[in-house]
């Protein structure tokens, strides 16, 4: 085998692509891990300080595979002596008869401990937060935070030391598919037997060199955090924790935040959508209808933060029209394997779609059921060319 020629490639380091990567390495697969820009880099949709994970959702499935992956994720926090996650609790607000009841009953269902906040002792949990008129609420005490951008450094340093390869600042500019796909960058040409693709934003980019398209729309957020007006009111070591605000009278989507941490005195919250984008221009796109969204919430539930976000970054979701992730053979090559459409909420499961895709990729049998993330779902949309 010459240099270029590998087991497995890996196109993307984001977290899916770097879990993906070391789950090669651990089974003993000489694994290229090929990134675009110059490691590490703030133009897809992993970096960043802060995620929430949590095992609240509206599906049994993703609470299923939850389980495993928080003791995937304690198990690499040992294995590293690397904190990564920080227990705060998720605070899940909503209209009484609404999503609320999904979530509530998938969490019981599945024995997650939880504790509902009756209307009148609300304020005494939760101070300097106003529930909203015919909310209930209820905390999963699961939930926390995850640091991304020490989680990508981690994991992809855990990677290399099992002995895998990345280069980055090295574009893919072509795939050949074949029961060895060649894949070209701007700067060499590799070969391997597997081919995994989690470009994140540039999926489809990317899958257009294999003959395919998915129905995935990529969006821009505005990444929003705000000054808390009596300092520490909302920080995590007051013990204040993540919350999602299901529908609201301002938004139709979630409203998420997470306590202040990262950035003193500054809480993060965002809207769960925003505008189109394509993902080589992201900075062009300035629609701020999130914030205006995000102003009007705060103004009436969060009524101890200055409703101007003090900070604004940027992230891209891919998001598929069912908010459901892809992970499946390509449906011509099967020795391609595909990660993509995280819709927003794909980070938290970066372990075990580490493990799936790997899985996938070895043409082992998944641990998971994965028929919600196959791509044969897409087939009535329009949009998809299989
Ligand atoms: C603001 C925001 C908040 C979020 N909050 C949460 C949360 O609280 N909890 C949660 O679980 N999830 C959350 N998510 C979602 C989560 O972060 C994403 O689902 C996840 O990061 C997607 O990772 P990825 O690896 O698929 O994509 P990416 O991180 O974008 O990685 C794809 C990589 O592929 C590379 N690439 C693309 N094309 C090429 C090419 N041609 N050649 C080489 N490399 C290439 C890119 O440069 C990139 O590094 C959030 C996302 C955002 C934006």
């Amino acid at each position: 085998m010459s240099s270029q020629d590998y087991d497995c490639i890996v196109i993307g380091a984001g977290v899916q692509g770097s879990f993906t990567a070391y789950n090669l390495a651990k089974n003993n697969k000489k694994t290229l891990l090929l990134e675009q820009f110059v490691l590490p880099h703030s133009r897809g949709s992993s970096h960043g300080q802060t995620r929430i994970i949590r095992k609240a959702y509206d599906e049994d499935y993703y609470t299923h595979m939850m389980e495993e992956c928080y003791q995937l994720w304690s198990q690499l926090e040992k294995e590293t002596n690397v904190k990564l996650y920080r227990r705060t609790g998720l605070l899940v607000m909503g209209p009484e008869q609404g999503d609320y009841q999904v979530f509530k009953s998938t969490l019981e269902r599945n024995k997650v401990p939880i504790v509902i906040l009756p209307r009148e002792e609300f304020s005494q949990h939760i101070p300097h937060v106003n529930l909203s008129q015919g909310n209930a609420a209820l905390v999963d005490t699961t939930a926390g935070v995850l640091y991304a951008d020490r989680t990508l450094k981690t994991v992809q340093g855990q990677f290399q030391k099992l002995g895998g390869v990345i280069k980055d600042g090295q574009k893919v500019i072509d795939i050949t598919p074949g029961s060895v796909v060649t894949v070209t960058t701007v700067s060499g040409v590799y070969r391997a037997k597997r081919l995994v693709i989690t470009a994140g934003p540039w999926a489809n980019t990317l899958l257009s060199h294999t003959g395919l398209q998915l129905p995935l729309q990529v969006i821009k957020i505005n990444v929003c955090y705000w000054s808390e007006k009596i300092p520490g009111s909302y920080n995590v070591q007051h013990r204040f924790p993540c919350f999602i605000q299901l529908e609201s009278e301002e938004a139709k989507h979630h409203i998420y935040g997470l306590p202040s941490n990262e950035y003193p005195g500054l809480m993060k919250i965002c809207y769960h959508t925003g505008p189109e984008t394509d993902p080589d221009e992201r900075d062009r796109q300035t629609d701020r209808g999130d914030i205006d969204i995000l102003q009007h919430y705060i103004t009436r539930c969060f009524p101890g933060l200055v409703p101007i976000p003090a900070v604004v970054e940027s992230c891209m979701y891919t998001v598929t029209p069912d908010d459901h992730f892809v992970l499946d053979h390509h449906p011509t090559h099967s020795n391609i394997v595909i990660g993509a459409g995280f819709s927003g909420h794909g980070f938290k499961f970066g372990p075990i779609v580490g493990k799936l895709l790997c899985e996938l990729s070895q043409g082992e049998v998944p641990s998971y059921d994965l028929s919600p993330f196959r791509i044969r779902r897409f087939q009535a949309h329009s949009k998809s060319a299989l």
